[in-house]
């Protein structure tokens, strides 16, 4: 039965292919920057609708966010993620085009056997991933409520299930000192130049302590007015990351220790302000196993990742601190390549993007069906997620 189902899933995502690659193709050649994609918004949710799918559009008050539902409105519900904007200047260079076109082709795999199934599909498209936040923005707005599990794909150089990633916040410095002439009366200033640059050291200083996976990285925003003023004002930005929330609190409360002896040498006043940025990933492991399984099946090979794996940040973590999901990875390019980059950008428009866009397809359907059949699998993940979070 359940093969059944898995087999009727594939040949129908294999018999879409070239609309959802021609979805694909689209997007890419018409990026739309975070909350700004309408377009995308409008062809996915088209498709999906002609599907049978139940389409609202604007939901958790984001204009470019929709959710097309599938079946009745019982439990379980599970919500395979679309993400569709791209990245300023660059275009299609974390290839969000081929997660939309795999979360519409799951979604049509799914109408062809989901009234046999029982349960709720979702595909939920989430706007404005590249520092918008919009799933946080969509969590708060309590769309994620009656989710029992949540799931997408992105592209990669490597297939792995259980990567994580990393907690990102932003912190602002602002140091103020007072202004005073720099060769005629340099007693008279406080340099919040100084202040600035003896944090920026104290980091340093406290660098070999650091984890591997650690990250504080800072600019200069504001450094003076004029080499003759003894500079009466100074801003910086750090961007703090850590493999736990609990890591990068450590390290925020450290960075910002470091700001204030930088402060009090000099006599600044030190501003702060912290923006809470993604929080990491956690993967479940119920689900990453089902996905796995699924991957296997369609016959990829799929590797353990290591400490010294590259690693951003998503508001997929964010989500993943809500609901049992999964964030798996699908490789498009060789290892070489990051994401962010003109190459990748390329990658996302090849027959490997292709291919990988279409095997994310079939393994998020197969695996909804894992878990509509099986939805004790459902409470394991939740389970298994409370106590991450203990
Ligand atoms: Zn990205
Ligand atoms: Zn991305």
């Amino acid at each position: 039965m359940l093969k059944d189902y898995k087999k009727q899933i594939i040949s129908e995502i294999d018999h879409k292919s070239e609309i959802l690659w021609e979805i694909s193709t689209t997007l890419f050649n018409e990026p739309e920057i975070a909350f700004r994609e309408y377009k995308a918004c409008d062809l996915l949710t088209e498709s999906l609708k002609s599907a049978g799918y139940f389409i609202e559009t604007g939901i958790g008050g984001l204009d470019t966010a929709f959710r097309a539902s599938y079946g009745d409105d019982s439990r379980p519900k599970i919500a395979i993620l679309a993400e569709y904007d791209a990245l300023v200047g660059l275009g299609h260079a974390c290839g969000h085009n081929l997660i939309a076109a795999a979360a519409v082709g799951a979604g049509l795999g799914l109408a062809s056997i989901n009234p046999k199934l029982g349960g709720q599909v979702q595909v939920i498209g989430t706007p404005a991933e590249e520092g918008g936040g919009g799933k946080i923005l969509l969590v708060n707005a309590g769309i994620f409520n009656n989710v029992d599990a949540a799931m997408m794909f992105h592209p990669a150089s490597k297939n792995l299930v259980l990567r994580r990633s990393l907690a990102s916040p932003k912190l602002k410095l602002e140091f103020f000192g007072k202004a005073s002439h720099a060769a005629a009366a340099p007693e008279e200033g406080i340099n919040a130049l100084d202040a600035l640059i003896l944090t920026y050291n104290n980091i340093h200083a406290i660098r070999p302590t650091f984890g591997p996976k650690d990250r504080v990285a800072g600019i200069i925003i504001n450094g003076g007015e004029a080499a003759n003023i003894i500079p009466a004002y100074t801003s910086a930005d750090f961007s703090i990351r850590a493999l736990s929330a609990k890591r990068r609190d450590v390290l925020v409360k450290q960075v910002i220790a470091c700001a204030q002896a930088g402060a009090k040498a000099v006599g600044c006043r030190l501003k702060y302000h912290l923006t809470p940025g993604y929080k990491e990933i956690i993967p479940n492991r119920i689900l990453a196993s089902l996905f796995k399984a699924n991957l296997e099946l369609l016959g990829r090979v799929v590797v353990e990742p290591d400490l010294n794996e590259r690693m951003g940040s998503t508001d997929m973590g964010d989500l993943s601190h809500v609901v049992p999901a999964i964030h798996p990875y699908i490789a498009i390019a060789p290892e070489n390549i990051a994401g962010h980059t003109v190459e990748l950008r390329e990658y996302s428009i090849s027959n490997a993007g292709r291919s990988a866009m279409l095997d994310a397809a079939k393994a998020l359907a197969m695996t909804t069906v894992d878990l509509l059949i099986n939805p004790d699998s459902l409470s394991e993940a939740k389970k298994e997620l409370a106590s991450e979070l203990k």
